[in-house]
């Protein structure tokens, strides 16, 4: 165990923010893929939008993958056996993530393991807020989405009419996101903070946190 100055940049993008931690180029882990090598992405209906978008090569590329679980309007690209554990599609050894951060679903975007537990950082406590905020009100915001899909007869389970599901998708996405909301706007676009955590390696590196035990 040795103690490791940390890198941590918090990236206010609004829907698209991030978190970006230098320690990920060299996982604790040691075995090439991290966290991404138990998660399986779930891209919903913000993230489908913003692709929609901007990138509708990346949406085609989800929309290629094997072993899709597609519901109404969510897409779950699920990941492969390798190993003794397991891979995301689109993790490559050479260079991790095929996809830059906002492009991402928002657990990839947002997650950092326990070892670094950035969360209990008073001078953090503003990040801690923002990011507990962006994720309701992308669970809201994805909800709506869905319903308003719903009501038009539209769902992803159905290939024929994917292209106005895509459309209607980009338009109302759009329309609810009009007005940016006050912790949106009143947070730094950007803030990069140092910390100092002790290491371990292979698997005494934990990924998830643990429920309290009541
Ligand atoms: S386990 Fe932690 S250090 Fe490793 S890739 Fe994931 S977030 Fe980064
Ligand atoms: S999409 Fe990228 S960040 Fe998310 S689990 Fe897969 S490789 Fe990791």
């Amino acid at each position: 165990m040795a103690d490791k100055e940390i890198r941590i940049t918090f990236h206010n993008s609004g829907l698209r923010s991030y978190i970006e931690v230098d320690l990920c180029r060299e996982c604790p882990r040691q075995d090439g893929k991290g966290c991404c090598g138990h998660y399986s992405p779930v891209f919903y209906a913000t993230d489908l939008a913003y692709l929609a978008l901007h990138r509708t090569d990346l949406l085609d590329l989800i929309f290629s993958q094997s072993h899709l679980t597609i519901l109404d309007a969510s897409i779950t690209v699920n990941n492969e056996i390798d190993g003794a554990s397991y891979r995301c599609r689109f993790h490559k050894v050479d260079g991790g993530c095929v996809l830059e951060q906002q492009y991402r679903e928002s657990v990839c975007r947002h997650f950092v393991c326990p070892g670094i537990a950035w969360q209990q950082e008073e001078e953090l406590e503003s990040w801690r807020q923002f990011f507990d905020f962006l994720e309701d009100y992308e669970i809201s915001l994805n909800e709506r989405i869905a319903e308003r899909l719903k009501r038009a007869g539209l769902t992803l389970r159905n290939t024929d009419n994917r292209q106005e599901f895509i459309d209607l998708l980009k338009e109302v996405y759009l329309n609810e996101t009009q007005v940016v909301p006050d912790v949106i706007a009143n947070q730094p676009k950007e803030q990069e903070f140092y910390l100092v955590r002790p290491l371990y390696y292979g698997e005494d590196w934990e990924l998830f946190y643990k429920a309290h035990k009541q």
